[in-house]
């Protein structure tokens, strides 16, 4: 059996510091955390909480390459103005432990889909489907990548933006 690991965000960290019952489902498996999101922990029940839970929640930088994947990935889909270091690290730590994201963010999950990140939330919260910004032609209605500046069908530049689902 595949031994699975879990990278927890911010809220996610806490809402499982908060809820023992939760301890069982996440802890025994192992949770991973990076250091921005240990520093995003202030409340003194839930900082005693991760001190005393230490030995089962491990703090990891993410490398250099799986934080520049998830950087090229969030400008490809638009979402890198919604996402903060701290998300950033997650998800590039998610990517690269090949684990599961405990996140109830949007964005994250958004981005998460695209990046092959399987998600999961504490509370088993369904998840909408991913989206990607996008151009569609104005003279011929085709739809193409935001990084190309004009139509590859008919050479206009005239678009507007549009989310489609991505993949
Ligand atoms: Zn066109």
């Amino acid at each position: 059996m595949r031994f699975v690991q879990y990278v927890a965000d911010t809220s996610s960290l806490l809402r499982i510091l908060r809820t023992p019952e939760s301890y069982s489902r996440f802890l025994e498996r192992g949770i991973i955390v990076t250091p921005e999101v240990v520093d995003e922990v202030k409340d003194s029940v839930s900082v005693i909480m991760l001190e005393a839970l230490r030995d089962k929640i491990q703090v990891l930088k993410p490398s250099p390459e799986a934080v520049r994947k998830v950087l090229q990935e969030a400008r490809r889909s638009g979402d890198i103005s919604k996402l903060s270091r701290t998300d950033i690290s997650v998800l590039a730590l998610a990517l690269e432990k090949k684990a599961v994201l405990l996140t109830e963010d949007f964005t994250m999950q958004n981005l998460a889909r695209i990046l092959g990140i399987r998600v999961e939330t504490v509370r088993g919260k369904r998840i909408k489907a991913p989206r990607r910004k996008m151009k569609r032609c104005k003279v011929c209605g085709c739809v193409y990548p935001t990084e190309l500046s004009e139509c590859p069908d008919c050479g206009s530049n005239q678009f507007e933006i549009v989310w489609t689902k991505a993949r």
